[in-house]
């Protein structure tokens, strides 16, 4: 099934621009989701590990951080035409080791390089300004300086878009990174190095470390006084332990958490647009996305319209290997992930929801999941509050306006909202109101290199991809001058 594909794949850490096994040799299996069954074992970092990849991205910091912004740019720009030209075999390791149908994979790979192109844009508009002082009439010029040694934590539903979307404007800014991937998926970024290498990033600069010991590992990297940034996306649960981390050591932390995403149908909306655009908001990755529509709101003139069309596309789903042509549905990452699923939806049936749908898992081997829809969801199903993190659409209907927003805000998170309506002026003043990073209005996809990615309210700190990305591994200098 796998062909050559995981012959010569590097399994070990990289640091300081050279493959080495863990200090202890500890080694960890990777599995392929729909199988069960390992396909790499993979050296486990541990923190003595992680005090060599620090060494090594300390002793590259000074050359990188120096040289001129266009070679940076010239060697992003590299890493993205290097990653463009082996798509297809990066894609097939993502399904391997995630899950996800090679149609997801191969979208992931092209969104994931494309943080290295527009970085290499970035990479030489690193601008800052001078101005006069109003009273004492002496300049005020204000530049950027690298940040310093940034720790990169990322999980496992894009193994590679979530990494780069770091190592992208860190290279960018001028700093040394440390990278700690999930350990569901470490094969991904372990097979980016070389090309990273190939495109002139010079060895300590990017440093990968899997580790199944992520607390100690990430821990002592955290705690080194060397460390300047940490960059984490995640769990909400995990970051705030990070950011208390960073509070002891004074981190400039980016934090991109977890998500509840309402997904608002109007009575006047283009069903057939909102359909496509709810299969594209909870199906991308088999619904394992932090993006995810969560909730579905739809009103009650449209609902039933609305249900039985994305019953019938939810239903056309054909669930297999990722690798195999036609499948459009894969396992989900792991048993804790599916469990989880069952569990909501056993809650929601329990609480009076309606399955449309779906709703049961398959017997036998693989972390599958059929595709499902639930009608009629109450406010008090668990599905309501939790990220769901699989296939499954649960939908309650509305009637008034200032009910849903209500609704839709009502969550500690506030990282995506999908809004469809035919009346712009609506969608605007709606979107306005809703207190989510990012809208996607009559849009069921929002993530875009260019664009500020990212949360309010406990979906996280900071923001990933456009100028603001870049800003998050700068610091600001001030030089109050007289000439
Ligand atoms: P997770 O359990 O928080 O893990 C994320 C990363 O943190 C992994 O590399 C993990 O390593 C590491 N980690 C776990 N415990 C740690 C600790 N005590 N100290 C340091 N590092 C630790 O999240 P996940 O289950 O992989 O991913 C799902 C979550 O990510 C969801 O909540 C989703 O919403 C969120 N997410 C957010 C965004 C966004 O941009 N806002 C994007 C994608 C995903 P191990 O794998 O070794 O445990
Ligand atoms: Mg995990």
């Amino acid at each position: 099934m796998y062909g050559d594909l995981l012959k010569g794949l590097p399994t070990d850490l990289w640091i300081g621009g050279s493959w080495r096994p863990a200090s202890d040799q500890a080694r960890f299996d990777v599995l392929d989701p729909a199988t069960e069954k390992a396909v790499a074992s993979v050296a486990s970092a541990s923190e003595s590990d992680a005090a060599a990849a620090l060494d090594a991205a300390a002793a590259s910091f000074a050359d990188w951080a120096a040289r001129k912004p266009r070679e940076r740019a010239e060697v992003l720009r590299k890493a993205f035409e290097l990653m463009t030209r082996d798509a297809e075999r990066l894609a097939r390791i993502i399904t391997v080791e995630n899950g996800k149908p090679l149609a997801d994979s191969r979208a992931e790979v092209a969104y994931a390089a494309e943080f290295f192109r527009w970085y290499a844009e970035e990479a030489v508009r690193n601008i800052g300004n001078v101005s006069r002082a109003p009273s004492s009439g002496a300049r005020i010029v204000v530049h950027h300086k690298p940040a310093g040694i940034a720790v990169l934590v990322t999980p496992w539903n894009f193994p590679a878009a979530m990494a780069t979307r770091k190592i992208g404007p860190a290279l960018a800014a001028g700093c040394p990174v440390v990278l700690k991937p999930a350990s569901e998926t470490p094969l991904t970024m372990l097979a980016l190095m070389p090309l990273l290498e190939a495109a002139g990033v010079p060895p300590g600069v990017v440093n990968v470390l899997p580790s199944r010991r992520s607390g100690p590992v990430v821990g002592r990297m955290l705690k080194d006084p060397r460390t300047r940034v940490v960059s984490f996306t995640g769990s909400t649960e995990v970051g705030r332990m990070l950011l208390t981390q960073a509070a002891a050591n004074i981190l400039k932390p980016a934090m991109e958490l977890g998500g509840n995403a309402p997904f608002i149908v109007f009575e006047d909306a283009d069903i057939e647009a909102a359909v496509a655009g709810a299969m594209v908001a909870k199906m991308r990755n088999m619904g394992e996305a932090c993006t995810a529509a969560n909730r579905f709101y739809v009103h009650e003139a449209v609902r039933a319209q609305f249900a039985a069309r994305l019953t019938e596309e939810m239903a056309t789903l054909k669930a297999g290997h990722g690798l195999d042509e036609g499948v459009t549905l894969g396992p989900l990452v792991n048993k804790d992930g599916r469990d989880k699923v069952v569990e909501l939806v056993v809650d929601a049936v329990r609480r009076g929801a309606r399955v449309l749908t779906g709703g049961k898992a398959p017997q036998g081997t693989g972390f599958f999941y059929p595709a499902t829809v639930i009608d009629n969801v109450p406010d008090d199903a668990l599905m309501m509050r939790e990220e769901i993190f699989g296939p499954v659409a649960a939908i309650q209907s509305f009637t008034d306006e200032a009910d849903v927003i209500a609704k839709a805000n009502g969550t500690e998170y506030g990282l995506v909202a999908y809004v469809y309506t035919r009346d712009l002026a609506r969608g605007l003043r709606i979107s306005e109101q809703l207190d989510f990073g990012m809208v996607g209005l009559n849009r069921g996809l929002v993530s875009d290199p260019a664009a500020p990615f990212g949360g309010m309210k406990q979906s996280g700190l900071g923001r990933e991809g456009a100028h603001d990305g870049l800003m998050e591994f700068l610091e600001t200098q001030y030089i109050s001058a007289e000439w």
